[in-house]
Parts: structure tokens; sequence; C-alpha cells
């Protein structure tokens, strides 16, 4: 496998965005665990059944159904490529697994990349976001299409917001995070991985910023 990066930050601080381009950019695949859980819950099975109301909730799917998931997706060979994880792991427990299961294939996290944001922001950069059906991202105020309700990726004109995106979910997420996935950024100075970017700036100059890591890393 190539480069294995972490995109650590709150709900809204761009990681998704950021995913996407980092994957244009150098080619590698964006696994985002919050993307598979609502596939899961849309297909009905039985791990989208028990994800549905806790995700609703704005709280944290059990490891044990988000490792099973991930698993299955890493099984996959377009992996090789190198995976940027967007949104995992969001707890010590998973970051464990994380470092088990890629020493089983004589890996380890290559960055984990903390995008340093201010709370009080996310709640309006979550609020605002939608999605194409495409999977492109957009926002009512920081990113809209260039024609309103047409898609520039694609030129779709189905757009989705997620439901766990209002203000009250939104505060539950950030709780969660704080509790359960901040700790990691400290797990992961201690292996000597972490870099930290200012997330808060403009969408292409942090796409700049996580650009010169990547290739620093990657060389
Ligand atoms: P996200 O798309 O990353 O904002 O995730 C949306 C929701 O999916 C979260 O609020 C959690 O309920 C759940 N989720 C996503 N990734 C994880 C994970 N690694 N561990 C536990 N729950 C997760």
């Amino acid at each position: 496998m190539g480069v294995v990066l972490i995109l650590l930050g709150p709900p809204g601080a761009g990681k998704g965005t950021q995913a996407r381009m980092l994957e244009e950019d150098f080619g590698l695949i964006q696994l985002s665990t919050g993307d598979m859980l609502r596939a899961a819950v849309a297909s009905g099975s039985e791990a989208g059944r028990q994800a549905k109301s806790v995700m609703a909730a704005g709280g944290l799917v059990s490891d044990e159904i988000v490792l099973a998931i991930l698993q299955d997706r890493m099984a996959e060979p377009d992996v090789k490529r190198g995976i940027i994880l967007d949104g995992f792991p969001r707890t010590e427990g998973q970051a464990a697994a994380l470092d088990r299961l890629l020493a089983t294939k004589g890996q380890r996290v290559t960055a984990a990349i903390s995008l340093e944001v201010d709370d009080e922001a996310m709640v309006g950069r979550v609020s605002g976001r939608y999605t194409c059906a495409c999977g492109e991202g957009y926002h009512d105020e920081f990113k809209r299409p260039a024609v309103l309700g047409v898609c520039d990726k694609c030129g779709g004109t189905d757009f989705k917001r997620r439901a766990d995106d209002n203000a009250e979910t939104v505060r539950e997420r950030l709780k969660a995070y704080h509790a359960q996935t901040a700790p990691l950024i400290a797990y992961y100075e201690g292996k000597e991985v972490l870099e930290r970017v200012d997330a808060m700036g403009d969408i292409a100059a942090i796409r700049d910023d996580l650009g010169a890591i990547v290739s620093g890393v990657s060389a």
C-alpha cells in the first residue's frame, strides 16, 4: 500500500472536501467511514439499522460496526494506491485497531493531519452544506456552484443535505469529537506522525498546505 494519511478534525473542519482534493491531486483513495455508514443505513443492512439512530443523535457508532465496514473496504485492491482516512479513527480503540490492521500488512500510519479550526465557526459551516449526487460538496455561503442549482462537476441537479447537519446535532457531534477523538492528536504526536494545519482559511490555501505535507511524506 502507498501512504496512509489520516485527517483529524471536528465536523465542518473540511475533512471530506480536502480528502476529495487529495484524491485528485495525488491519486489516493478517500475512505470516509461516515459515507460507508450512510450507505449501510440506506441499504437497510443489519449494521445500518444499528447505526441509524446513533448517527441521527450525533453519537459515535460502535467500534465493532465501524471496524467491520472499514476492514471490508480495505480488502479491495484500489487501496494499494494509498489512502486518506476521513472520519476514522475517532476513538483510541479505533486508532489501536488501525495500527494492528496496518501492521499485518507491514505498514504504519504515514501522517495524521490535524485540521485546526474554531469550534464556534463549525455550526455555520456544517449547517450550510450540501452535496451533489456525484459526491461534490457545496456550501450556501462558502462554496456555491457557478450556476445555482447545477453541479459544477457533473451538471447534475440532484442535491442532498445530511439529516445530521442541523445545529442541534452538530453540537452533539462536536461534543463527541472533543470527548473521544481530540485525544488522538496526542496519540499521533507520540508516534511522531502528527502534522497541524490551520484550516480556518480558504479552501484553496488549505489544499496547498496539505499538498506540501503529502508531497513531503510520499517522497
Ligand atoms: P461523518 O460523515 O464523518 O461526519 O460521520 C457521520 C456520523 O457517522 C458520525 O456522527 C457518527 O455517528 C458516524 N461515524 C462516522 N465515522 C465513525 C467512526 N469512525 N466511529 C464511530 N462513528 C462514526
